[in-house]
């Protein structure tokens, strides 16, 4: 991972870039920011500048031993922690299965870092079947985390440890390292990555050099699409605007044609707008046959129009995060998604995902969510 893959950030780049090249790279360094800005992508970035053999002043080599290693994450002397299913951490000390276990966990962990360093915590979970579940850092993870800094380092005189997601460290884990933090050995270094630092033992949290990567500008991250993935600029403009200064969520409305869902929502809306119940019950069909991550970004993208709907109710148009037709719609509907029944109409669609989240029968889900909704929206609504 080359600093210039990572979109925008120049100021946290520089920052880290000027640390290495004075020799003044802390032992424990924290990158805490919001979701989807690439920390750790620029942790990751910055191992990589750290054991390069013969990088540039402003970006690693790419062409070393160190450099192809740490590109692949494969790199002896780099190591990685990240969540994981809790029962499972605990049964795992020793036994030849467990070993097993983390390597499987290690190549999962490799594919979905490479195939996209701003992956957010719940792709992650999908990809380890956590369903829906929150992953710890357990104190038996820990353990092997001082067991790997305890080993010399094999090819470069540094060792990184890459703790993604520290804040889910256990306080037993986060003990367990405090030592290790406080005193690490020589050329060890901690790259923390945090979204949220408050839910980290402050002790920890003490010993480390904070730096915070910001919301990405919409801007940066419009430049990014045109330029990595050909999205034309009119387009990218309106991503950048709606994805909340995270790249993660920018890549995702590129890969989902977020027209479909449009589509569906207008449909939805006009069908309950009008009572027709047989064409609901169409509508129902069609939805259920979509796989359940598709179901359930439907109802998060039904859920982000609904509240820009009543954004564009209350007149504060500026403030709306809607591109193209979704404001046209948008704006068209609002006068039936107010203050009456918006938040009945945001508890339907969220109660839809939860249940659609938890394996729920998709067809009684949203068969149960379209009468709701039709009772709650159009002209019979009004009490
Ligand atoms: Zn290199």
């Amino acid at each position: 991972m080359f600093f210039s893959d990572i979109v925008g950030q120049d100021a946290v780049k520089e920052k880290l870039i000027k640390q290495a090249k004075e020799n003044r790279v802390p032992h424990a360094l924290m990158l805490a920011g919001p979701q989807g800005t690439g920390k750790l992508a620029l942790a990751i970035a910055f191992a990589q500048y750290i054991m390069c053999e013969n990088r540039t002043p402003s970006d690693s080599c790419g062409v070393c031993p160190a450099c192809t290693k740490v590109s692949k994450l494969i790199h002896p002397d780099l190591h990685f922690v990240y969540p994981a299913k809790a029962g499972k951490d605990k049964s795992d000390t020793a036994d030849d299965s467990t070993i097993e276990g983390q390597e499987d966990l290690l190549t999962v962990w490799r594919k979905m870092v490479l195939d996209n360093p701003y992956m957010i915590e719940t792709d992650w979970y999908d990809a380890i079947d956590l369903n829906n579940k929150q992953g710890i850092i357990s104190v038996a993870t820990a353990g092997e985390v001082i067991r790997k800094l305890s080993l010399k380092s094999f090819e470069s005189d540094s060792k990184v440890m890459i703790v993604w997601l520290a804040e889910r460290m256990n306080v037993q884990a986060a003990n367990k390292l405090l030592k290790l933090i406080e005193e690490p050995p020589a050329k060890t270094y901690f790259i923390m990555v945090s979204e949220n630092p408050n839910l980290i033992l402050k002790t920890i949290l003490s010993r480390t050099q904070q730096v915070f990567v910001p919301p990405l500008s919409a801007s940066a991250i419009a430049i990014a699409l045109t330029e990595r993935l050909g999205i034309t600029p009119d387009r990218a403009r309106d991503i950048g605007k709606v994805s909340n200064g995270s790249y993660h969520e920018a890549l995702r409305l590129t890969r989902h044609n977020t027209n479909d869902y449009f589509e569906q929502y207008r449909n939805l809306m006009r069908l309950c707008y009008a009572k027709r119940y047989p064409d609901l019950l169409d509508w129902v069909d069609d939805i259920s046959r979509l796989g359940r991550e598709e179901q359930k970004e439907f109802l998060s993208y039904a859920l982000k129009l609904t509240r820009e709907s009543l954004m564009l109710n209350l007149g504060l148009d500026d403030i709306s995060y809607l591109m193209g037709e979704e404001s046209e719609f948008g704006k068209k509907f609002s006068p039936f998604l107010g203050i009456a029944n918006v938040n009945q109409v945001t508890k339907t669609l969220a109660h839809a995902y939860e249940c659609i989240a938890q394996n729920g029968n998709p067809q009684i889900t949203f068969a149960s969510m379209a009468l709701q909704l039709a009772k709650h929206i159009g002209p019979a609504t009004q009490t």
